[in-house]
């Protein structure tokens, strides 16, 4: 058992632990970060599939319209750290960054590892010294948090920087211990939930397309009003319980309200077709294969494990002669391939999603130093906070900016 007395304590080696720890230890500040797990920053390895979306090359108003999850809260962190700072200073650090489709930020070498290296070297660095210890509370002392207890021994600060993640991909570390000990010292954690997660579907026919992923084709999501909720255009997977893939999981971010709406889905199988030209791809491939049933005649035009489904969907019997499927009957087969219906029944579980939604509720947050507004000396950073963003780099980019926020606000009285 020890006890160590520093300026800064970080609990949680993750995007924004780390930041956090680099920005305070920069300023001179002696910083100790508690890391549960064996890695550093584990995370932050599997992010963008292994090369790292880690922000987005964009403006303020742009990127805090991509926050749906309190975006304002996060007005004056990003303003202070803005996507251009981070990449200035991952450059800095030796990754050279190179922006694609969307604005989105990865570096030149498609390598998250080399991102994760670079924040561990800006940390270590800068004098924060890296301890394997799991946090399992905030101690405090006359109304101010004072160190944090430990599997290991109490561990003594004058500030205390929580930023242990969400809910998500636990395996990660990020297991909502953070919850537990904002909880114990009086904060409201706003229930967490999914958020950029696939989704499971009432219709069984998408288990029967398992593994089939469509690309370039168009999404549209609808709630039980009627409202469009999203729309775009990508990749998307079926899988046994519903869908999945990087189109599904954007749309996810826009389906906030589970509770009290449902949502259904609109493939667009053929976006680059209009219905007039739709029709008329399909009377060719009708002619071309005029001698055959109908269901071996949409080979062209549709996976093979689609066929069925399109052919149950559609009402016309598989073995119906092309030359007589009527107009009428083809017209609803234009619909079908150009609103495909998928019923949303939910989203997986929150340990399957990429961000948590939800957390420590930010009302009880100053957004300008990232410091708990119930207990002095405790600041939060990164997806502990009920902040959460679309797909594009936004999440990383909200780790980044608190992280950075509560680096430069803690230890103020020391200096
Ligand atoms: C598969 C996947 C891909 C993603 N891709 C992208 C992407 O390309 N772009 C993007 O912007 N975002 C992406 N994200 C989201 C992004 O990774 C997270 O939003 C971000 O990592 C959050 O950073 P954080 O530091 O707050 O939390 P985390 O990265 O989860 O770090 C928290 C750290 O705290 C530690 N910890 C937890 N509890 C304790 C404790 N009690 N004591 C000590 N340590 C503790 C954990 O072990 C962990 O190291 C992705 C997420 C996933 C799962």
């Amino acid at each position: 058992m020890r006890s160590t007395i520093s300026d800064v304590i970080v609990i949680g080696a993750g995007a924004a632990g780390l930041m956090a720890a680099g920005t305070a230890a920069g300023r001179g500040l002696s910083v100790t970060v508690l890391e549960k797990t064996d890695h550093t920053a584990r995370k932050l390895g599997i992010t963008g599939k292994g090369r790292c979306n880690l922000t987005n090359f964009c403006s303020l108003r742009e990127a805090v319209s991509n926050i749906p999850g309190n975006g304002k809260f996060m007005y004056s962190a990003l303003s202070d750290f803005p996507p251009q700072k981070v990449m200035e200073l991952f450059e800095s650090l030796g990754v050279p960054l190179k922006v694609e489709r969307g604005k989105r930020v990865f570096p030149v070498s498609d390598r998250a590892a080399d991102v994760v290296d670079a924040l561990r070297r800006f940390a270590q660095d800068s004098g924060a010294e890296l301890v394997r210890s799991r946090a399992v509370g905030i101690i405090t002392d006359e109304g101010r948090a004072s160190g944090v207890s430990t599997d290991r021994g109490d561990y003594y600060a004058r500030s205390v920087i929580l930023a242990t993640g969400g809910l998500s991909y636990p395996v990660t570390g990020s297991d909502g211990d953070g919850y537990r000990m904002a909880s114990a010292v009086g904060h409201r954690i706003v229930k967490p939930r999914a958020s950029l997660v696939p989704l499971e579907s009432t219709d069984d026919y998408c288990g029967r397309m398992a593994g089939f992923s469509p690309r370039n084709v168009s999404l549209r999501v609808v709630d039980s009003g009627g409202k469009r909720v999203f729309e775009d255009f990508g990749e998307m997977l079926f899988t046994h319980f519903g869908v999945s893939g990087p189109l599904v999981l954007s749309a996810s971010a826009h389906m906030r309200d589970f509770d009290n709406n449902s949502y259904t889905m609109y493939i667009d199988l053929k976006p680059a077709l209009d219905r007039q030209a739709l029709d008329r791809r399909i009377l060719r491939d009708f002619e071309k294969y005029k001698n055959r049933d109908f269901e071996n005649a949409l080979q062209d035009l549709a996976g093979r494990s689609m066929i069925p489904v399109l052919v149950e969907l559609s009402g016309i019997p598989g073995d119906t002669k092309v030359n007589s499927v009527t107009r009428e009957q083809r017209l609803g087969l234009v619909e079908l391939f150009k609103a495909f219906p998928v019923h949303v029944k939910c989203p997986r579980p929150v340990e399957e999603a990429i961000v948590t939604s939800g957390g420590v509720d930010v009302k009880e947050v100053d957004p300008r130093t990232m410091e708990s507004k119930l207990l002095p000396g405790l600041y939060f950073a990164g997806e502990v906070l009920d902040v959460d963003g679309y797909t594009g780099g936004f999440n990383l980019q909200i780790a980044w900016s608190t992280g950075h926020r509560a680096g430069m606000s803690v230890g103020k009285e020391s200096e």
